[in-house]
């Protein structure tokens, strides 16, 4: 038996639906960033076409009376038109091979054999369509508009416990002064807090996590059939602030317990064709600044840090509650970061400030050998050193990582709400030392 090279499939899956829809003759309607068509289902009669190709992502759907099912890439397109609906077992390989017969692609098959038509130009794949990226509204504008919506979002008992709990030891005032609220837990709650923010005159477009949906048989062109509401769901939202004191962004913790536990309030245009959105931002990845939360309940929106703190040292840290909970008990302003990645996106900051020491603190175990061959964990650590000692030498500023027996904790969180503290290495000599806390 021969099977279709992964090489066709490939060339298949390029193309656009968009294309193919073009040569079977449907009638296209451009409708701002969609194309309009009729459902290729064949037992689907609409009055209306209300079928659309997003051009960003190149996927189509249909919408009529609610959506037949009909939707998906070129090869589900195919499928829906010749067969009436998408079966992988049954219609993936003809349904491939129909579209490469179609635009004269030729099939290389797994025992060598090659099916062309020869009487036809060979197909050159059209360029992918790019993802239209909006950018996001000012950080005056979100730090608004975040503050009020914050206010109005509910603060569940079991999120509270959370927080006022062994685990994260908040205060009931650094919850207040930091900014956690719960997700809204059903649509209306949440539709009730975006028409508040939009009656109140505050800017939701282009604030990340904000954004546009098509109402149920609504039409793209129809301005009124869209209406606002929010992008992601999850537990409670943890805010973002940038070295101003603006809340930028906000962080979800999700109702997932794998490594998505945290993801960010965007409203990125997505590469799924079944979701119809728009008016939204993505949120890019900003950094998180921290600082004990007496001074942050201080810190007015829109002035330097510097105005209400002398800034020497600063820890940076991975994650999204350490952060916050390690400055509190070490009275120290913390960037947090959001992944190992990006690590440089603080050298702007500690430049900024004339920070002459910074601490990495990161989940590795101090008795690390790097001898031992430890896979993930090594190549995080030999990051890290990396980048001290390039803050040491392309800086000159004086950094130090920050390690501990993971039997003693997890993250830096737990090792200090833990009553314990981390042993420092010297990036400069080497020297290994117990932390000495800066007195309060
Ligand atoms: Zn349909």
């Amino acid at each position: 038996m021969k099977f279709i090279s992964e090489e066709t499939i490939e060339l298949v899956k390029r193309v656009s639906v968009y294309e193919v829809a073009d040569i079977l003759g449907f009638h296209l309607k451009r409708v701002g960033t969609y194309w309009n068509i009729k459902c290729p289902n064949p037992d689907h009669y609409e009055k209306t076409p209300q079928t659309y190709i997003s051009m960003s992502t190149g996927y189509f759907k249909c919408y009529s009376g609610g959506g037949c099912g009909a939707d998906g890439n070129v090869i589900n397109f195919f499928s829906w038109h010749y067969y009436g609906g998408y079966d992988p077992k049954k219609d993936f390989v003809r349904s491939v091979e129909g579209i490469a017969t179609l635009m004269g692609i030729p099939i290389k098959y797994s025992d060598g054999s090659i099916s062309q038509d020869n009487t036809r130009p060979v197909y050159v794949p059209k360029e992918q369509p790019k993802l239209v990226e909006i950018p996001a509204a000012s950080p005056d504008v979100c730090d608004q508009t975040y503050r009020r919506f914050l206010d109005l979002c509910p603060v569940f008992n079991e999120h509270l416990e959370e927080w006022l709990g062994p685990k994260r030891q908040y205060t009931k005032e650094q919850v207040e002064v930091i900014g956690l609220r719960s997700v809204p837990k059903t649509v209306d709650q949440a539709k009730k807090i975006v028409n508040t923010l939009i009656s109140e005159g505050y800017q939701i477009e282009r604030v990340p996590g904000f954004t546009q949906f098509l109402r149920k048989d609504g039409r793209l062109e129809n301005d009124q059939d869209w209406y606002w509401l929010i992008a992601g769901m999850g537990k409670y939202y943890i805010p973002i602030r940038d070295d101003m004191g603006r809340i930028i962004r906000l962080r979800i913790r999700t109702n997932l317990e794998d490594n998505k536990k945290y993801v960010w309030f965007s409203s990125a245009p997505m590469n799924k064709g079944n979701f119809i959105r728009r008016g939204g931002a993505g949120s890019g990845a900003p950094v998180n600044v921290i600082v004990p939360s007496k001074l942050m309940a201080l810190w007015q929106p829109g002035t330097e840090i510097t105005g209400i703190l002398k800034v020497n040292k600063v820890l940076i840290i991975e994650g999204e509650h350490k952060g916050y909970i390690v400055s509190e008990f070490l009275n120290m302003l913390v960037i947090s970061i959001p992944g190992v990645g990006n690590f440089r996106d603080v050298i702007p900051l500690l430049k900024k400030w004339g920070v002459q020491e910074v601490a990495i603190a990161y989940d590795i175990d101090a008795f690390y050998d790097e001898k031992k061959n430890t896979g993930k964990n090594e190549n995080v650590f030999k990051q890290l050193v990396r980048f001290g000692k390039a803050l040491i030498s392309e800086e000159n500023i004086h950094s130090e990582l920050w390690v501990w027996n993971p039997r003693d904790g997890k993250g830096l969180d737990d090792l200090i709400l833990g009553g314990k503290l981390p042993i420092v290495i010297n990036l400069r000599t080497n020297e290994r030392s117990n932390l000495v806390l800066q007195s309060k």
